[in-house]
């Protein structure tokens, strides 16, 4: 899979893919990561790539010349399968879309910034829209970081443990049930007796019970 994040403000977005599991999967090979700078587009001897609000306003509006100058670049290099513009009003992002994307080969995440984007950007160049949640956010960096962690968490290989990703939350339509590590006992507060039985039958057992408690504590909307 590869993934190209444009962006206006490149450093916003490159830590999450310096570290850790997303850093992993590019040494891998399982995913290359692009970040894109926007401004390398600009088209005017300042570098600028927004622009005042027709009509009035308050807030800059990223221009639609250097963005389709942008994508007309990446994609004279590669096909994509999405070209998909992180917005607040976009499709609401969930693990069933995380799990599709992740079956994509190549993608683009556009981020916005100040007052977002041309609208002739959404109309014309865009294929898909996300939104990862009903919050306003700066800019779509941190966005566009969510989703490609999501996904590419999923791609085979890129978790140590092949079932690990199976067993999170929401992929059975359940919660994850809780997770304890050493030591068994703290301050008096003890790690349920069942995990230390080494009896693999009743943990599974114990495991499924506690994910449909806590769903139908926390997330009874999964259970209907
Ligand atoms: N004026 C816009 C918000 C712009 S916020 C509005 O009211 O809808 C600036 C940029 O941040 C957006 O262009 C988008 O790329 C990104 N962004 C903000 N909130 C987001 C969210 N919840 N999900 C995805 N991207 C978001």
């Amino acid at each position: 899979m590869h993934i190209d994040i444009i962006t206006c403000l490149p450093k916003l977005v490159e830590s999450p893919f310096s570290d850790s599991i997303l850093l992993r999967a590019q040494k891998k090979g399982l995913v290359s990561v692009d970040i894109i700078d926007l401004r390398a587009y600009a088209t005017n001897k300042h570098k600028t790539v927004d622009d005042y609000a027709y009509g009035g306003g308050a807030g800059m509006v990223l221009q639609i010349e250097p963005i389709d100058n942008c994508i007309t670049d990446l994609k004279s290099k590669r096909q994509y399968d999405e070209v998909i513009y992180m917005s607040p009003d976009g499709e609401l992002f969930n693990q069933a879309m995380a799990n599709q994307l992740s079956l994509k080969g190549n993608l683009i995440l556009l981020c916005g910034h100040y007052k977002g984007v041309d609208e002739r950007v959404r109309q014309h160049l865009i294929t898909k829209e996300i939104s990862i949640g009903d919050y306003v956010l700066s800019g779509g960096e941190l966005a566009a970081a969510v989703v490609a962690d999501a996904v590419i968490r999923l791609l085979p290989g890129v978790l140590n443990d092949e079932t690990s990703a199976l067993t999170d939350s929401f992929q059975d339509g359940l919660v994850a049930p809780p997770v304890y590590t050493r030591p068994a006992t703290y301050k008096g507060w003890n790690v349920p007796e069942v995990l230390l039985s080494g009896h693999e039958a009743k943990i599974n057992l114990w495991k499924q019970e506690q994910a449909i408690k806590r769903t139908a504590q926390r997330r009874p909307d999964l259970l209907e």
